[in-house]
């Protein structure tokens, strides 16, 4: 039994927009993968919802004529993972998107979401924070935009203010162009699992060096986090396997993770380190996904 409020759904965003300024305790509801839970369980009991997984233009990839990507929040996980644009330039937030769930989550389950949800266990979360996405957060009193490290506040808070809808997921080129990436998700099992330690890392080659390394986590830390003091460790660095294994010790410099029934802290640690060690030699061998 779902304990809801008021319940509208909208077709534009404009609509959104008015529903959710009329009433500002009402939220947005994409597929409800989460919300629906959260009133079933208690924590968002007469909610009242304003549905916006019919507005259309929020469902679209597109790159514009600066070769900025432009992610509509209600994409879905399957769409991204087929999508054109994101196959040619940024194919490993696709994967990152294809390790959540199981099919049916995924083919409902949309990108804004999973972002505005705010937990560090997202599987976009750390693909998104290396990808220094900027997040354009509309209301109807006009628009702001907010990098997607500054949006995470905290576990499982974000800063989206009454009336705001997340409108537009936006990857600059300069973020994209010239770097080969992966994610790797460890959990339990191999699909329907929450990651015990995601990693996402995302290097431009100079010749055999790293000019330049990103790397991010989910579940090392309260929010999806980058690591700085490792990536600033890493430039002009060989790509060796030596240097992938400091590079993966050193980032636990970053990172504050903790016990929990998935896995203790001294697993989380080993996982932080391997998994970047691991997608570092992939990369400098193979190339990215
Ligand atoms: C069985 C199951 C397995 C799961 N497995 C995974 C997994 O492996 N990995 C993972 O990361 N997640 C997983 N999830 C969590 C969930 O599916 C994802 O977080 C999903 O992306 C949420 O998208 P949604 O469209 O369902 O969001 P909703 O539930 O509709 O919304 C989630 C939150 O975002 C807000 N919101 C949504 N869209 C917007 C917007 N455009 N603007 C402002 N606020 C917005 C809502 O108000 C709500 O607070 C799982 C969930 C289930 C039920």
């Amino acid at each position: 039994m779902y304990d809801i409020g008021k319940y509208r759904e909208a077709t534009t965003v404009e609509e959104a927009l008015r529903y959710l300024g009329d009433d500002l305790d009402s939220i947005a509801i994409a597929a409800g993968s989460d919300v629906l839970i959260k009133i079933r369980e208690g924590k968002l009991s007469g909610a009242s919802l304003v549905s916006i997984i019919k507005i259309e233009e929020l469902k679209k990839v597109t790159i514009d004529g600066e070769g900025d990507i432009h992610i509509g929040p209600v994409v879905s996980f399957t769409q991204l993972e087929e999508d054109a644009i994101i196959k040619e330039h940024i194919n490993y937030l696709g994967q990152a998107g294809g390790t959540m769930g199981g099919p049916q989550l995924r083919n409902i389950a949309t990108i804004g979401g999973n972002v505005c949800n705010g937990v560090t266990s997202a599987d976009s979360g750390s693909t998104l924070v290396c990808l220094n996405a900027q997040l354009v957060l509309t209301s109807e009193g006009g628009q702001r935009m907010v990098p997607i490290q500054e949006f995470y506040l905290g576990p499982g808070k974000v800063d989206l203010k009454p009336g705001e809808l997340l409108t537009d997921i936006i990857i600059r080129k300069e973020d994209y162009a010239g770097y080969e990436g992966k994610y790797t998700k460890f959990a339990q099992r191999k699909s329907m699992d929450i990651a015990t330690i995601g990693c996402a890392v995302m290097i431009k080659k100079s010749g055999n060096k790293i000019e330049d390394l990103r790397l991010g986590y989910g579940v090392a830390s309260p929010t999806p986090v980058r690591c700085p003091k490792t990536e600033a460790f890493a430039k002009g660095l060989e790509l060796t396997k030596e240097n992938a294994r400091a590079i993966g010790e050193k980032a636990l410099e970053d990172v504050s993770p903790r016990d929990s029934w998935r896995g203790s802290k001294a697993y989380r640690e080993q996982l932080i380190k391997v998994l970047a060690e691991r997608a570092i030699i992939d990369i400098a061998e193979v190339g990215g996904e």
